[in-house]
């Protein structure tokens, strides 16, 4: 009962999304559908008026110039005609349903995916979620309404048409609808085998799409080639490929198998609506014209049947495939504003983190382990320590992508938790270590660092200028306008070290009063590093700032160092206080110098 009480509240969600997409196309959908429901109906019975005045004209030798001929020729005619037109008509409508829907769905699910907290991204099973609901979003929720108009038309139909075979004999309307049972059964018992084979197979279905971009995609596309992985890469592919399919084609076999006898009922009763209405009309109790009506009526019925028991089936399949949909959408957010709500402001005096822990999901040891620390506003602090110290994942979480599991952030004395994330991170500006890459123009990559402030060439510009980019901008086919990448016709594409200060100057054009730079000369060439180092408090004026570089000779320009290892911070202090005390950083300050000075 619980189960049908669901069902019933995912069909009414379903049915409010393709309302709420597209009310006018929806109406248009389902009146169309109802006067198509009419028409076969009113065509069956013309024909059955037709060839009895047929039989008459012949039998009374008034030949082709009986006036009842003539329009009943007529009238079957144009209700022939509007049966096909209104079956483009309603293929049109459907069309446009289907376009407005998707759009609808799509926006759905792309604003749920950019809200979602970072966290999702570390589990399989959200991707699997957000696989399936990709893939059933944008169409499932128009084939429900489909399939339910289908099934009012059918069940109008089958109505119109029953009344019609009942006068026949009632035998013949059993043996109608009793024919069709085994199939509707064989549709609903496998659309469950089905579904539960998909869900089961996505994260196989995942692997043999990773393999394929793999082949396919522009990014692996060096390594594969380098590396000659190519037929690694395709018998992978294959193998992922082959188990999913394998597997479905069996189920389908054995369904094919089935389906064969069942059509054996249906062939059967045709049979015996063939048997009576030969031998009504052979004893004249029918007449020509309703022996054909019969027949027509029986085949129109059968196909009814087959649609309203088929849209059954195909609403029960509905049911379970859009609960994918409505599972992804109904994701929490725990990333989110708690009570006391406070509205933050630009930072005044500092961020503090207290006693900060934090493990990604599935692993077993602590990333961040009781980490407290201060910022005060207008410092330049650096955070360095050996790759797997927690650098970057503690800037995620100073940014509040992730929350700690213990511990807080205050931020002007108020816990980050009690801030809308989204007004928070307003005030913060990052240049990540895997910074993105935007095919679009180049200006527009810088833009994208503020993208609700009004374009303004001159600041564009002017945070080029700071990461030394406005040189190789200016050399572009059609300088700040050209299209940079490789993906789209006329793009230029850039080396990854270019990429790197378009990363640095999006950051700068955000005017916002922290700036986090993680890795930020990791690509960039000496001269260019020498630049932007050189003046760095110059280019980030006066900006609250965290550093994060492996090259101590950046690294000394901070207010302070903040030394991370294993989670933990082991010292803090300015480069020289470090260098006093002699601890690791001094350590890893002197192997780094040597090494440079051999
Ligand atoms: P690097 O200097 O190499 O950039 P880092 O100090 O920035 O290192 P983090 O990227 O914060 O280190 O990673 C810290 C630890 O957290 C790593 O040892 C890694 O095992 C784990 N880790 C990082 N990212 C994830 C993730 N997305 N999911 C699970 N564990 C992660």
């Amino acid at each position: 009962m619980h189960k049908v009480v669901k069902k019933i509240s995912l069909f009414r969600e379903s049915l409010k999304i393709v309302w709420e997409s597209s009310p006018g196309w929806a109406t248009a959908n389902i009146l169309v559908s109802v006067i198509r429901s009419f028409l076969p109906l009113l065509l069956i019975w013309l024909l059955k008026i037709l060839i009895d005045g047929i039989t008459k004209a012949a039998t009374s030798g008034s030949g082709m110039h009986s006036e009842n001929v003539i329009v009943m020729l007529i009238a079957v005619v144009a209700v022939y005609f509007l049966d096909e037109a209104f079956s483009d008509l309603s293929g049109y409508i459907r069309k446009k349903q289907s376009l407005d829907l998707e759009v609808y769905m799509y926006g759905l699910l792309h604003s749920k995916s950019v809200k979602l907290d970072l966290i999702n991204f570390e589990k399989p099973e959200y991707f699997d979620c957000l696989t399936r609901a990709a893939r059933e979003a944008p169409w499932r929720p128009n084939i429900i309404l489909n399939n339910l108009v289908a099934f009012l038309r059918g069940l109008l139909s089958l109505l119109l048409m029953a009344g019609l075979i009942l006068s026949l004999h009632w035998a013949i309307a059993v043996v109608l609808l009793a024919a069709n049972i085994p199939s509707v059964w064989l549709r609903l018992h496998y659309a469950g085998i089905l579904y539960n084979f998909q869900r089961e197979q996505t994260p196989e279905a995942r692997k043999s799409a990773y393999f394929n971009w793999l082949l396919t995609g522009d990014r692996p596309s060096r390594e594969i080639r380098l590396f000659g992985l190519g037929n690694y890469f395709i018998d992978l592919f294959k193998q992922s490929f082959i188990r999913q399919k394998e597997d479905e084609i069996n189920i389908i076999r054995k369904r094919t198998l089935i389906e064969l006898v069942s059509n054996l009922f249906k062939a059967s009763a045709f049979m015996a609506a063939l048997w009576v209405i030969a031998g009504k009309t052979i004893n004249g109790s029918l007449s020509l014209g309703q022996m054909a009506m019969f027949l027509l009526a029986f085949r129109q019925g059968m196909i009814y049947i087959k649609d309203l028991f088929s849209s059954m089936a195909g609403l029960y399949e509905d049911s379970l495939f859009i609960e994918d949909t409505f599972e992804f959408l109904s994701l929490e957010e725990n990333i989110k504003v708690t009570a006391p709500v406070v509205i933050p402001s630009p930072l005044t005096k500092s961020i503090i983190l207290e006693n900060v822990s934090f493990t990604y999901p599935g692993n077993l040891i602590k990333t961040i382990n009781n980490v407290s620390f201060e910022i005060r506003k207008g410092d330049i602090i650096a955070l360095v320590g050996p790759n797997g110290a927690g650098k970057s994942t503690l800037v995620r979480l100073l940014c509040r992508l992730y929350d700690p599991d213990s511990g807080s952030i205050k931020y002007d004395g108020d816990n980050i938790k009690n801030m809308d994330p989204d007004e928070y991170r307003k005030f913060f500006s990052v240049v990540f270590q895997d910074f993105m890459l935007y095919n679009l123009k180049a200006g527009e990559n810088i833009r994208m660092g503020n993208i609700n402030e009004k374009e303004s060439y001159e600041k564009i510009r002017s945070a080029a200028i700071s990461a030394g980019v406005d040189e190789v901008f200016s050399g572009l086919p059609d300088g700040y306008d050209t299209v940079i990448g490789n993906l789209f016709n006329n793009s230029r594409e850039l080396s990854w070290g270019e990429w790197q200060k378009i990363a640095i100057a999006r950051a700068l054009y955000r005017d916002s009063p922290l700036l986090i730079l993680d890795e930020p000369a990791s690509a960039l060439d000496a001269d260019t590093e020498f630049e932007i180092f050189s003046r760095f408090r110059e280019i980030v004026r006066g900006r609250t700032s965290i550093l994060i570089s492996h090259r101590f000779t950046n690294v000394k320009l901070a207010d302070r160092i903040i030394v991370l290892d294993k989670g933990s911070v082991i010292e803090t202090g300015t480069h020289v206080e470090l260098l006093e005390n002699g601890g690791t950083y001094s350590k890893m300050f002197l192997k780094q110098t040597n090494m440079f000075n051999k």
